[in-house]
């Protein structure tokens, strides 16, 4: 056939091809096409191509010609400066063509014909024809794929947008990298840790470990892509940055095959995913943050609410340090009520830790530290401060401040060390900035109560007093027991017949204790409906009894009918705390009123 009307051939099947476009899809298709039409224009017997590490052979049906180390050879034999090539073997003849076109290094084509079969000058036409088809199809195909990834970057971006929450992002991140980049190996180095599924691959910064990761240190602290070779010589990795406004969150890592390193329209892409994704961790990290802020201003207008109501001290602190442990996971909150420079008074309602006598050299040493220097302290690791095992690491202390005077102070501690963040202190420094004037009032209100011995309502003694006539009889006796009543269901009396008919009977309950109580007892009104009364030298086994007695009349005496519960607490010689009794007795009392009321349990604990 003459050459021209081979070309037409070519040249037809060629635009045939293109009508159908359905390759696109799939670029690998489109190569194969292309060797089959010049296999079956040309009666070759066969061709291959040889495109970015890729190779693709077609060989004429008669012919099984499958020597694919050859290709390699071949294509090795080709001279740099020759577009076209050809040499004989072994009756054969195979001609190479170059393509510098592209950026792309290295694009071959070889056909293979027997020796004679095509004219010298067909091989300069093939040459031309296939490189226009060529480079308009590898134009196609890359704006083919980069339409693709576009549309899977605006996927991205889109769902990024509406995410808020930073694990989402990561994992949205990886899934829509591994579609839009199926070839190369994916992973996301971030600079903080964050809580994902092992599952994916997230791993975060290490900043000593310098040769491991110095193309992500590159990367990270320029905000650049870097790229460089792997340590096997054939993969390369490339290393984008995360780069929100505000700084760099971490390094998208892309390790290529076969030593291929991406085009620059796809590292621009690359860029943009890196940016896109940095953008994204940082929106949902100032979104994080915004909400934290919501829940501080929340938590710190709650607590100073409540203690502008009027609770009692012990309540107020109560309730601050169940909010301190809810909100900040801490193990130990006290306050302390400052007496002199180094004398203080751990109040109720602080935690366990903090009456422990293996604690006080601690509490000491920090209450001196803080009263001297009137300054909060954030302590990451106390063990830098008392330079032995105290047993709470994590220190926050507060001090309460009121007309330049240190009034009282707030320490919040846990077993780990540098476990509160910095925004955790500045939370509960403007907390307790906030309550230091409840605070000092309800001190204040306090003391004035405390100057008075007895009670207003029912004339029993007060609780200032109570607590002062235990201390005493722990120094001074052998024994002692503490009773704990509490009156049943007494919101209903109020309910029922009105809050002054409640008085008459908490003065009723006050009478029946105080007509069976023998000179040295003490009889109190521990607030509220409850009272308490102490008996000293009087062992549990008797104080139970007479405790027994006092439900028994108030249940037969009251009007309108009423009963009690109560709870016995009591302490021999060694024990040596007023706080751990009257828990002991609180804890029974609860029991009482947990088994159905109107009865006396007596602690069990020693
Ligand atoms: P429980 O059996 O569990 O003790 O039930 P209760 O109804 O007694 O429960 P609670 O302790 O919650 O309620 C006590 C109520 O007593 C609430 C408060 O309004 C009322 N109260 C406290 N002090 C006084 C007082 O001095 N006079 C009157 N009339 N009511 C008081
Ligand atoms: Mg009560
Ligand atoms: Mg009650």
């Amino acid at each position: 056939m003459p050459i021209e009307k081979l070309m037409t051939r070519v040249k037809q099947s060629f635009f045939d091809m293109l009508m159908e476009k359905m390759h696109r899809e799939n670029p690998s298709s489109l190569y194969e096409e292309v060797l089959c039409i010049l296999v079956d224009s040309c009666t070759l017997e066969g061709a291959f191509l040889v495109h970015k590490g890729y190779r693709y052979i077609v060989t004429s049906e008669e012919v099984s010609w499958n020597e694919e180390h050859n290709i390699v050879n071949i294509v090795r034999k080709v001279p740099d400066d020759q577009t076209i090539f050809s040499f004989q073997e072994s009756g054969r003849e195979t001609t190479v063509f170059q393509f510098p076109f592209l950026s792309l290094k290295e694009f071959y084509l070889g056909i293979v014909y027997k020796e004679n079969t095509l004219p010298p000058e067909f091989s300069p036409l093939l040459w031309r024809t296939c490189t226009q088809f060529l480079e308009y199809v590898e134009k196609e195909i890359e704006k083919e794929y980069e339409r693709a990834r576009y549309a899977g970057l605006y996927d991205l971006t889109m769902k990024l947008y509406s995410s808020l929450d930073p694990n989402q992002v990561l994992k949205d991140v990886i899934t829509a990298i591994d579609t839009i980049c199926p070839k190369a190996e994916c992973s996301l180095i971030l600079s903080h840790d964050s809580e994902v599924s092992h599952d994916l691959p997230i791993r975060t910064i290490k900043y000593n470990e310098q040769k491991s990761s110095s193309g992500v240190m590159k990367a990270y602290v320029s905000g650049r892509i870097h790229i460089e070779m792997m340590e096997d010589g054939k993969n390369s990795v490339l290393y984008a940055p995360l780069q929100g406004k505000q700084g760099v969150y971490g390094v998208l890592e892309m390790i290529g095959e076969n030593g291929v390193i991406c085009s620059e329209q796809e590292m621009n892409f690359i860029e943009k995913v890196a940016h896109t994704t940095g953008a994204a961790l940082e929106n949902a990290k100032l979104h994080e943050q915004l909400e934290q802020v919501i829940e501080d201003v929340k938590l710190i207008n709650e607590t100073s609410h409540k203690l502008n109501s009027s609770l009692r001290l012990d309540d107020t602190i109560h309730y601050m340090t169940e909010q301190i442990i809810t909100f900040f996971h801490a193990k130990g909150v006290g306050f302390l009520l400052c007496i002199t420079n180094d004398k203080y008074k751990i109040l109720e309602g602080s935690t366990e830790l903090f009456f422990q006598t293996e604690n006080k050299p601690y509490i000491d040493k920090i209450y001196k530290k803080i009263n001297r220097e009137k300054e909060s302290k954030f302590i990451n690791d106390t063990d830098t401060l008392f330079g032995e095992k105290f047993p709470y690491r994590s220190l926050i202390a507060l001090p309460m401040i009121h007309n330049n005077k240190m009034s009282g102070l707030v320490l919040i501690v846990h077993d780990k060390p540098y476990f509160f963040t910095f925004n955790h202190y500045r939370v509960l420094q403007s907390l307790v900035h906030h309550s230091t004037l409840a605070f000092t009032n309800s001190i204040l209100r306090e003391e004035l109560e405390s100057l008075v011995v007895t009670d207003h309502l029912t004339k029993l003694y007060s609780r200032s007093y109570l607590d002062e006539q235990i201390q005493q009889s722990i120094e001074r006796d052998k024994l002692g027991s503490l009773l704990l009543l509490d009156i049943d269901n007494f919101k209903q009396v109020n309910d029922t017949y009105g809050h002054q008919t409640g008085d008459q009977v908490i003065i009723q309950v006050a009478s029946i204790i105080k007509n069976n109580l023998r000179d040295g007892d003490i009889g109190a009104r521990w607030g509220g409906e409850e009272l308490a009364v102490y008996l000293p030298n009087v062992p549990q086994r008797i104080a139970v009894s007479i405790a027994q007695r006092l439900v028994a009349k108030v249940h037969k005496e009251t009007v309108p009918h009423t009963t009690v519960s109560c709870g016995v607490s009591s302490w021999e010689r060694g024990e040596k705390s007023a706080h751990q009794l009257f828990i002991k007795a609180d804890k029974a009392l609860y029991q009482a009123k947990n088994n159905g009321k109107n009865q006396v349990v007596k602690s069990c604990e020693k």
